[in-house]
């Protein structure tokens, strides 16, 4: 059986950033940048007021002042270039250009008007509510580099600067094939032995969620009908996660399937629980190919732990995430954990207010104590945990 930490080397090893693909800006969400991006405009473009109120000169707008309000306006929008006059004042609103000659904004809660004239109730310094050119970004500066994961405030960025589209790293498609005479699609009714096929939604919902394309299909324990549903899968996906029918089981046909159609398997089997009976295989045309095992809460780990981390290296995420070890926190053990088995093992826990409790049975087909975790915790074999000790956990 092979070492979780092997067992994780050689699947990224298997696994390279996708064809480069440029994309509308609002659609890169949780995508990799596959360019460097350096401004190409100063940002703000020009200098403009912070405020509602009026452009004046600083030296002439202290307390009890009196100006003139010229008759133009400068609102946000075509710069009109208005030019202040001494002892004026130019009515002007947020976001609009500065006009020549003016070098403060004063608010109009900080004014009286009466007619055309303001009286100064509170006075301004120099440069008071002005947006300077380029006080944000100034044109030659990178502001991004290639491996940057895509996030609402960057697409912002990017926007700010004009860019309409972006390289990234196409997403993946993703083939989830359940196994299981016993499975029944959620909305159908249930004859006797039957359950629900609940990996099907979950594994899509975990593919989206970590930035592949999804799609699904099923296949009862029958060999032929299972090398049909596999090569379909495997003539268009990139990556075929199957979910079940992996292990010892009489009609667990899925290797041997695998084999016929040309998958080699480069493991099977790895010392995590759970999870234990996890393939990987690789077909010569590229496909990555991943037997989950059937319970729920263990396709769940072996996906979260193996799977979804290639798939963030074929976006292009390069980063520690990748390895499938960030998004973790340190949290205080709210009861005593001990692993008593030889394998590493991913309890299920809930952490509320820093304290983590483990999240109801631990068993690998209890899907509500997983359905109720937050997180995961990984413990070593024979590794014990007093009530009160600090852990990092990894969020799920
Ligand atoms: P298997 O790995 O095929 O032996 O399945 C192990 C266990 O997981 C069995 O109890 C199956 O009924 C269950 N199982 C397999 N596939 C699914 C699925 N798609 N949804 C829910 N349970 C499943
Ligand atoms: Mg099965």
């Amino acid at each position: 059986m092979l070492e979780e930490q092997e067992a994780k080397r050689r699947i990224l090893d298997a696994a390279s950033p996708g064809a480069v693909t440029w994309i509308p800006l609002e659609l890169t969400l949780d995508q990799v940048l596959a360019q460097e991006i350096t401004g190409s405009v100063d940002s703000p473009p020009f200098d403009n007021s912070s405020m509602d109120g009026y452009a004046v000169r600083a030296a002439e707008c202290k307390t009890g002042d009196v100006l003139q309000v010229n008759e133009a306006v400068q609102a946000a929008g075509l710069d009109c270039h208005l030019t202040l006059q001494a002892g004026e004042a130019i009515r002007i609103f947020t976001g609009a250009p500065m006009p020549l000659g003016a070098d403060a904004v004063i608010m109009q809660e900080d004014v009286r008007r009466e007619g055309n004239q303001i009286t100064v109730a509170e006075g301004v310094v120099e440069g008071e509510n002005i947006r300077r050119r380029g006080g944000d970004v100034c044109a030659g500066q990178k502001l991004l580099e290639r491996g940057d994961v895509m996030s609402p405030a960057r697409i912002a960025l990017l926007a700010s600067q004009g860019i309409p589209e972006v390289a990234v790293h196409g997403k993946p498609l993703v083939q989830i094939v359940t196994t299981g005479d016993e499975l029944v699609e959620p909305g159908a009714p249930l004859l006797p032995g039957e359950i629900y096929n609940s990996n099907s939604p979950m594994l899509q919902a975990a593919v989206t969620r970590v930035g592949g394309i999804a799609a699904a299909s099923h296949a009862f324990d029958d060999p032929e009908e299972l090398h049909e549903v596999l090569g379909a899968a495997l003539a268009t996906a990139d990556i075929v996660v199957i979910a079940g029918g992996v292990s010892v089981g009489e009609k667990d046909y899925v290797k041997e399937v695998l084999e016929e159609l040309g998958v080699t398997t480069e493991f099977w089997r790895v010392k995590v629980k759970p999870g234990k009976p996890f393939l990987f295989g690789r077909h010569p045309d590229g496909t990555l190919v991943f037997g989950l095992p059937g319970n729920p809460v263990s396709a769940f780990v072996t996906f979260h732990v193996f799977v979804a981390p290639v798939i963030r290296r074929l976006l292009g995420d390069m980063s520690e995430g990748a390895s499938g070890d960030t998004g973790t926190v340190s949290v205080v053990l709210g009861e005593a954990v001990e692993n008593t088995g030889d394998r590493p093992h991913y309890f299920r826990g809930r952490v509320e207010n820093g304290t983590l409790r483990l999240s109801g049975t631990q068993q690998s087909h209890a899907i509500f104590g997983l359905s109720r975790a937050n997180c995961l915790l990984r413990l070593n074999p024979g590794e014990k945990l007093d009530e009160g000790a600090s852990v990092a956990v990894i969020l799920i």
